[in-house]
């Protein structure tokens, strides 16, 4: 089966008479990816692009990368009804093209510049094709590729580091969490906080400028910084080689009638009285990341404000037309990497789980997670 891109490129795929429609498959989101993936980080520069589909039975041949050359897997009946596994191994091996293809890292002492760099990628190229159900769409729940990759990297915590190298990985399954997962969900969570068009670009010119060479962390955390500022790059590098790690709660809130610090009556003039307090908010954990605070009033009135996290707990002031009732952290869920969303949100008097912290994606990858998992 073949195809030729606008861009000129011949795209092959050899594979099993039983696995015409995955071919097709493949061929398809391999044209799609080309571009995507040229466009943010430099054009495909050969001619030719071969895919590989195995044939039953030789599965372990699959999900491998060369230079003009990868292997899939997978079968389309599978990746029709549960998920979109033929495209995500499709699209994962042709960012293998970029990282570490072209930008020629080494893959055994930094797997994190490799797999990590790839995964991100494969998580923008099919969240670009796909929307928020970029993973899989099942029984109308939308799975997105984030949030299977922040499972994985929550599961794993931050108990090792994500920077180290291949073999000094304790466990396959922690390399996989990490460095895969983890290093996705921290470039994702960087993008969420200081600007998708920032990260993503910083991205693209480290993949630019480190093309046909053999750049280290370096060349990113430099260029992260150059795009986005020394918090980006210092929020990269914590959590890469230091273990950093975030987890954002509400600790309570107050509010009085009267505008003073402590109780007091209504407004002298008998009319709508103003209420000032405060919300109490915490940040556990080594990353600095500025975040986005809600206020919820009880009149239904919402307040958003911002807080740059730098010290560890913080009172935020609250002023409004009625009292505070409750309080979200992060009420669009920007910092992926928060590793406990249950405690982003409370209401007066109470810890509780506001449904709009746990909804769409992290609800439906909880369910799917549950559902599938072993
Ligand atoms: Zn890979």
């Amino acid at each position: 089966m073949r195809a030729v891109t606008d861009d000129g490129v011949a795209i092959r795929c050899l594979y099993p008479p039983d696995h015409e429609r995955a071919a097709a498959l493949e061929i398809e989101a391999s044209r799609f990816g080309l571009a995507h993936l040229g466009a943010a980080f430099g054009r495909y520069p050969y001619r030719t692009l071969t895919i590989v589909h195995p044939p039953t039975g030789a599965d372990e041949a699959g999900g491998m990368e060369y230079p003009t050359l990868i292997t899939t897997g997978g079968s389309w009946l599978v990746g029709g009804a549960f998920g979109r596994f033929v495209e995500a191994v499709t699209l994962h091996e042709l960012a293998h093209q970029w990282f570490y293809g072209l930008v020629a890292t080494n893959e055994h002492r930094y797997p994190f510049l490799d797999e990590g760099l790839t995964s991100y990628a494969e998580a923008d190229v099919l969240r670009a094709r796909h929307g928020a159900a970029s993973a899989a769409r099942v029984l109308g729940l939308e799975l997105d590729i984030l949030a299977i990759y922040r499972a994985g990297a929550i599961e794993a915590g931050h108990n090792a580091v994500i920077g180290q190298a291949a073999p000094d990985f304790v466990q396959g399954s922690d390399y996989g969490a990490l460095v895969y997962g983890r290093m996705a969900t921290l470039v994702s969570t960087l993008e969420g906080v200081y600007g998708r068009d920032l990260i993503r670009g910083a991205v693209g010119r480290y993949a630019r400028e480190g093309r046909f060479r053999h750049p280290g962390p370096e060349a990113l955390l430099a260029a992260v910084r150059e795009d986005a500022g020394d918090g980006a790059a210092e929020a990269l590098r914590l959590a890469v080689f230091e273990r950093g790690w975030v987890d954002y709660a509400v600790a309570g809130m107050e509010s009085y009638a009267g505008g003073g610090e402590g109780p007091a009556q209504g407004g002298a003039d008998g009319g709508a009285a103003v209420y000032r307090g405060h919300a109490f908010v915490r940040r556990r954990g080594t990353l600095v990341l500025p975040v986005d605070v809600d206020l919820h009033g009880a009149d239904g009135a919402v307040q958003r404000v911002r807080w740059d996290a730098r010290e560890p707990a913080a009172r935020l002031p609250y002023a409004g037309a009625s009292r505070l009732v409750a309080v979200v952290i992060d009420p669009e869920r920007r910092v992926l990497l928060d590793e406990d969303l249950t405690n982003n949100a409370a209401r007066e008097g109470r810890q509780v789980l506001a449904p709009r912290v746990l909804h769409g994606a992290s609800l439906a990858a909880g369910v799917l997670l549950t559902l599938l998992g072993p």
